[in-house]
């Protein structure tokens, strides 16, 4: 029976959310994240799109363990700012950028936009990759999308990235003010892995 998948991360705070989403429509899988093989190389996010970028991984890990891959790839997409950062959302600031310097880049690249045109949605693409026998390794990827506004100063102590400044649609709190189990149910990644997570239930054997 092969109920094990790796994901194509090392950050811990990642892994833990992946695992609680899949096994919360797959209980009996194993979730590994990449930590569990040491050799595994590092894969840079080279892609235009965030298909491209969680294609890349889930392939790129796939192809090295054998086994099952699943890689997400995630990021803020702002109107007035023609939709970036985008791909570029954890290295806006620069490739070494922390989360708070992105977060204080955008406030200020927005500090002008009026209230009524702060739209903006996180995204998220999740892709399986299914080693198959003699052929090319099989791809599946979902998309899942959560809209609303930025807000001018961040609140809230949870989540990462920019959730304290980011108020979904028909909500008063920021993601930074959810339980994990609030933004699970209503976010980009929550539902682009739910699905995925449907989509590999039949690969498991
Ligand atoms: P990646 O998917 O690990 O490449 O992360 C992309 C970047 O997008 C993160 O570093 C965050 O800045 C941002 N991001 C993606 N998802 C979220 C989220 O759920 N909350 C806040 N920021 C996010």
């Amino acid at each position: 029976m092969t109920t094990t998948v790796v994901l194509a991360s090392r950050n811990p705070g990642k892994v833990e959310e992946l695992r609680r989403i899949l096994t919360s429509v797959a209980p009996d899988l194993t979730v590994l994240g990449s930590d569990a093989f040491a050799d595994l190389p590092d894969i840079p996010e080279t892609g235009e799109t965030f298909a491209e970028n969680a294609a890349i991984k889930a392939r790129a890990v796939c192809r090295h363990t054998g086994l099952i891959a699943i890689a997400d790839d995630s990021g803020l997409t702002v109107d007035a700012l023609n939709g970036m950062p985008g791909v570029l959302s954890a290295r806006w600031s620069g490739r070494h950028g922390d989360d708070e310097t992105n977060l204080r880049l955008v406030l200020d690249q927005m500090s002008d936009v009026p209230d009524d045109r702060r739209g903006a949605a996180f995204q998220c693409a999740a892709a399986a990759c299914r080693p198959v026998d003699g052929g090319r390794p099989a791809l599946e990827i979902r998309e899942g999308e959560v809209r609303g506004h930025l807000i001018r100063e961040p609140r809230g102590e949870n989540g990462f990235g920019y959730d304290p400044v980011f108020v979904p649609v028909g909500h008063r709190v920021t993601t930074a003010e959810m339980s994990p189990a609030e933004k699970d149910a209503i976010s980009h990644r929550g539902k682009a892995l739910r699905s995925l997570a449907e989509v590999i239930t039949p690969w498991l054997t």
